[in-house]
């Protein structure tokens, strides 16, 4: 066989099609598809990347076929191409666009009298996530589209310009440092390590879950993603790339920041999608490529740990078992009670926070065990007005109590005879009862001089409040209950004893 003679050799940063154009400029073939036939070898069978191929074209160029091989992005069918040790998806590639950096032609021109046999289609530039230079750190510039066949000269056909207009280009085109998105991909193809947990996942996985937090975080939950534009898409990855290159716990801070932020427009609930936006709709829909990588259980147990969830109900591709949290929304619906009434009693109990009066019931979280103990409370609550029954005490007696602190209304209500409206827990109530007859044990016979707690605060001359303290705190020595009876009615306290400890 014929080697092809001058020989031209094949550059590590250009694809194979790029090197196979340059060859058919420098051996005069008016077309890449001729020069292609000239040597046996089909256009297609290069576009997709076939070993036998490559080979053959290293072969009459005398060329080494490792490095070419390298560079070569190789069709896997269904839509998936290979290059080096990574699967790359066709979204993931640029392949009917013309995307240069006006510098690195510049160089080529300036090595090659020819632009034809010196201007290299780099293989960084036919990948999507790749938008600057990584050498010139400039945009790159995007061109017409074309058809695959055309594209062997496209840097010539669609770049006009030379020498100085180059210069001119760059001149008016962005400067930027290449996003840490892209030179990770770069890095990961140079067989460079870590980060960890995308280097877990595929690449397009690794690619996408960054891109798709990002642009949530950069753009809000309620962007249209096809206003995105490409330097938005690049923002997203920047922006991403904050949070998913510190792995797990990154990922979750940004859950955190997501759900706080939806919080604060008063969003939430169960309605996934308003606070984390694209993402999660991202991760419902299946597309041809279901498995959307670890961020998928990663979004759904922080769902489950942190948020509302209806118990059955399919939450990114399982039913939820059981619940963690409740919103006083759920909280309501599953027991029955009457929201505003429930969450009074949450503010009592410190489980919501009182300044967030303007939020929604359904956003504002409890947690399951805290949530179920005040709901169950105020299922067995009380009235005021039932007290001095239950307790078998005065009115006087109940308020007392109450001011004491030894019973507490399950929330505190506004306005006019509030303590009238109050609920009162009655495991509570039973609670002081038990605690009354503990310390005044029965009495078959009720001696002398022993009265009442009413009669006692007139004869000592003693506030109701302050003989109530006294007995709770266990200083009357002698004091009983009529045998049969429980109560503060059924009390009987030696005079001279209160008489003592008021002295
Ligand atoms: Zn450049």
């Amino acid at each position: 066989m014929c080697q092809l003679f001058p020989h031209l050799a094949f550059q590590s940063d250009e694809t194979p099609a790029s090197w196979a154009a340059r060859l058919s400029v420098l051996h005069g073939c008016p077309t890449l598809r001729s020069f292609l036939s000239d040597q046996g070898i089909k256009p297609s069978d290069l576009l997709h990347g076939r070993r036998s191929v490559i080979d053959r074209l290293c072969q009459v160029a005398g060329q080494d076929a490792i490095p070419v091989w390298r560079n070569t992005v190789s069709s896997q069918g269904n839509l998936n191409f290979s290059l080096r040790d990574e699967l790359v998806p066709a979204s993931m590639m640029v392949r009917e666009e013309t995307r240069f950096c006006p510098l690195c032609l510049l160089e080529d021109d300036l090595a090659c009298g020819d632009p034809g046999a010196g201007r290299r289609d780099r293989l960084a530039w036919t990948l999507r996530v790749v938008t600057t230079c990584p050498k010139h750190h400039l945009a790159l510039i995007y061109r017409a589209r074309d058809h695959r066949d055309n594209m062997q000269h496209k840097l010539i056909a669609h770049v006009p310009e030379r020498g100085d207009a180059l210069s001119a280009l760059a001149d008016g085109t962005l400067r930027r440092e290449p996003s840490p998105l892209q030179s990770y991909v770069l890095d990961r193809l140079d067989g460079r390590k870590g980060p960890d947990w995308l280097d877990s996942q595929t690449m397009e996985q690794a690619v996408k879950v960054t891109q798709m937090l990002g642009v949530v975080l950069a753009f809000g939950t309620t962007i249209n993603l096809g206003a995105v534009d490409r330097d938005g898409w690049d923002l997203a990855g920047r922006t991403g790339w904050e949070w998913t290159s510190a792995g797990e716990q990154g990922v979750h801070a940004a859950f955190n920041v997501l759900q706080a932020s939806a919080f604060v427009r008063g969003q939430g609930g169960q309605n996934y999608f308003t606070v984390f936006g694209h993402l999660y709709r991202w991760l419902l829909e299946p597309g041809d490529r279901p498995d959307h990588g670890p961020i998928k259980q990663l979004l759904r147990n922080y769902i489950l740990q942190n948020m509302d969830v209806c118990v059955g109900r399919n939450l990114l591709g399982e039913p939820v078992e059981r619940r963690r949290m409740y919103s006083v929304q759920s909280l309501a619906l599953e027991t029955g009670l009457h929201r505003q009434t429930l969450r009074k009693v949450l503010v009592e109990r410190d489980l919501v926070a009182p300044d967030h009066s303007e939020k929604p019931n359904s956003i504002l979280l409890v947690d399951i065990k805290k949530g179920r103990d005040a709901a169950a409370a105020l299922q067995r609550s009380v009235q005021f007005v039932q007290l001095p029954a239950l307790l078998k005490a005065t009115r006087p007696i109940v308020s007392c109590l109450i001011d004491l602190g030894l019973l507490a209304p399950l929330f505190r209500s506004q306005g006019e005879n509030k303590r009238d409206k109050s609920g009162f827990d009655a495991l509570e109530v039973e609670r002081v009862m038990n605690r009354l007859n503990d310390l005044a044990p029965e009495m078959p016979q009720i001696p002398p001089g022993w009265i009442t707690l009413t009669q006692c605060t007139k004869r000592a001359r003693v506030p109701m409040r302050d003989l109530l303290r006294l007995v709770f705190q266990r200083e009357m020595r002698k004091i009983g209950r009529i045998a049969g009876e429980t109560g503060f009615s059924a009390l009987r306290i030696n005079l001279d004893d209160v008489r003592r400890v008021m002295s």
